[in-house]
């Protein structure tokens, strides 16, 4: 039976922490959990699979919302139907972003909010990130749109920042005219 990952809640006080910089080689243990959280993102976004185990959707997750505070985040992104691109960034870095800026329409989600938070997230249209891959060479990923948003969100959580923290609470709403909406 698959075991599924204990996924910390909002509340936990590892989500509100600023998480350190890993170091190379990663340990087996880090390498071990990383395959398991590209294997639960990927199953959560199958719909058999979600449902067989349970799993909310989502497509990116960071090492804060299990209980360990190093920068890492992994990201799998549906490009065409059932087709996926991981990403595993470790010590992510945006190096450079777009001025323009967008939301995503429907508000964003996290595995570690179980509540519906409704309100526009207004995030960078393009940003580029480095970092290294799981062997300690350096990367860097041009992301755009939804994936873009995915990469925010998650180095966000490196920095004890939530989702939520960024909706303005006295205009939680843009229309198209204010903000491309995707
Ligand atoms: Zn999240």
């Amino acid at each position: 039976m698959y075991q599924k990952l204990k996924i910390l809640d909002e509340k936990d006080k590892h989500l509100r922490m600023i998480s350190k910089e890993a170091t190379f080689p990663l340990s087996d243990k880090y390498r071990e959990l990383i395959k398991h959280m590209i294997d639960e993102l990927t199953y959560s976004q199958i719909e058999e699979l979600a449902e067989k185990y349970d799993l909310r959707p989502g497509m990116g997750l960071a090492f804060p919302q299990l209980g360990i505070n190093k920068r890492i985040i992994v990201i799998v992104h549906e490009v065409e139907p059932s087709k996926f691109d991981e990403y595993v960034v470790i010590n992510p870095k945006i190096v450079s972003s777009s001025e323009e800026m967008i939301a995503a329409e429907a508000g964003e989600g996290c595995l570690s909010v179980n509540r519906e938070v409704e309100g526009h997230v207004k995030r960078h249209a393009r940003v580029t990130v480095e970092g290294y891959d799981m062997d300690g060479n350096k990367i860097r990923i041009r992301a755009r749109e939804e994936l873009s948003l995915a990469f925010q969100h998650e180095i966000d959580h490196l920095d004890g920042i939530l989702f939520f923290d960024r909706i303005d609470k006295n205009k939680p709403f843009y229309t198209e005219a204010e903000l491309r909406l995707i």
